[in-house]
């Protein structure tokens, strides 16, 4: 194809390649300002219980609006922070925010995403735990949300991990689940209290047989090992209605509500009602 194309292409492919690398430096040196230069938030995307609908809890996400590209998704730059040390002073804020306002939401927990490198970093529990202490917050209203690449590496010693995470009572939630490497057997092996499946399945739920097997399957593993499942990227009436008939416990998504500025999620916290129509609720991108 690009042989087929002609010059014009190669000169192309190379001024994005310098274009990326540029672009990730640029993002290195921004990142590092960032938490000094006040460009971080967290914004809270409630999770919504079966039966009343009701936020239980929120997942936080951190956004950066830089003085240099404007706001830049997570996808963007969590993958370059997590290549770098930067990803330990990142998610540093992130947990330090996310307790703060947990120590004023009274009755719900926040869950927080770590990235493999951080749940790795050596004494990872005392590390958290000495930070909830600080925060005056109790450890069961924080929830560890990891992916299964964050455990498959060394299963052994994540097992571990998550095994004290637990003692101390802390909640652990499995994200993007069905995407990585995890089989029946490793979940059996890993101390969780959460599942949430990927929502590339629930994307697809409607439209492919084997999409909706999957969520199914997923939905009663997790009921067999009495785990919570959140469904995430609910985005229609008909993806929740059949999410509740196969008695998936939680949802997550657009049609419920889009991830929220504090002040707004702090009003809808343990709400049983949430706008159903979620282009109605403002939302924190904007869009
Ligand atoms: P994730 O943890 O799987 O978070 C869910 C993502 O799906 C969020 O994207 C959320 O805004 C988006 N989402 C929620 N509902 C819907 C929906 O109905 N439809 C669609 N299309 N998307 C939906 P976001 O905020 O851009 O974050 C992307 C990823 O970046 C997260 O995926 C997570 O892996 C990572 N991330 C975000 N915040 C943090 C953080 O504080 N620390 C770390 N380590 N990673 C983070
Ligand atoms: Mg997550
Ligand atoms: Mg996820
Ligand atoms: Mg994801």
């Amino acid at each position: 194809e690009a042989k087929r194309a002609g010059r014009g292409t190669v000169r192309l492919f190379d001024e994005s390649m310098d274009t990326a690398i540029r672009f990730r430096g640029r993002v290195e040196s921004g990142l590092s300002q960032a938490i000094d230069n006040g460009e971080l938030r967290l914004v809270y995307q409630p999770i919504v219980a079966r039966d009343q609908l009701e936020v239980i809890a929120f997942e936080a996400l951190l956004r950066w609006k830089s003085p240099d590209f404007g706001d830049v998704q997570p996808s963007q730059f969590i993958p370059i922070a997590e290549e770098t040390d930067l990803i330990h002073e990142l998610g540093d804020w992130v947990l330090d925010a996310a307790l703060a306002v947990l120590a004023r939401w009274p009755g719900q927990y926040v869950s927080v995403n770590f990235s493999p490198r951080q749940f790795r970093r050596h004494n990872f529990v005392g590390h958290i735990m000495e930070r909830v202490q600080r925060a005056g917050v109790a450890p069961n209203r924080l929830q560890i949300e990891i992916t299964e690449t964050a455990l498959f590496d060394d299963a052994e010693r994540a097992a571990d991990t998550l095994y004290r995470l637990r003692q101390m009572g802390f909640r652990i939630a499995l994200d993007d689940f069905g995407t990585g490497y995890s089989s029946f057997y490793n979940i059996r092996t890993f101390a969780l209290d959460c599942l949430k499946i990927d929502r590339s399945f629930i994307d697809g739920m409607g439209r492919e047989r084997e999409s909706a097997a999957i969520v199914h399957s997923i939905i009663n593993l997790g009921r067999a090992l009495g785990l919570e499942v959140v469904a995430e990227g609910v985005e229609t009436a008909a993806q929740l209605q059949a999410l509740r008939v196969a008695g998936c416990s939680h949802y997550q998504g657009y049609y419920l509500a889009r991830p929220l500025e504090h002040d707004l999620a702090a009003e809808v916290a343990g709400e049983r009602y949430l706008a159903p129509d979620a282009d109605l609720v403002p939302t924190a991108d904007g869009t």
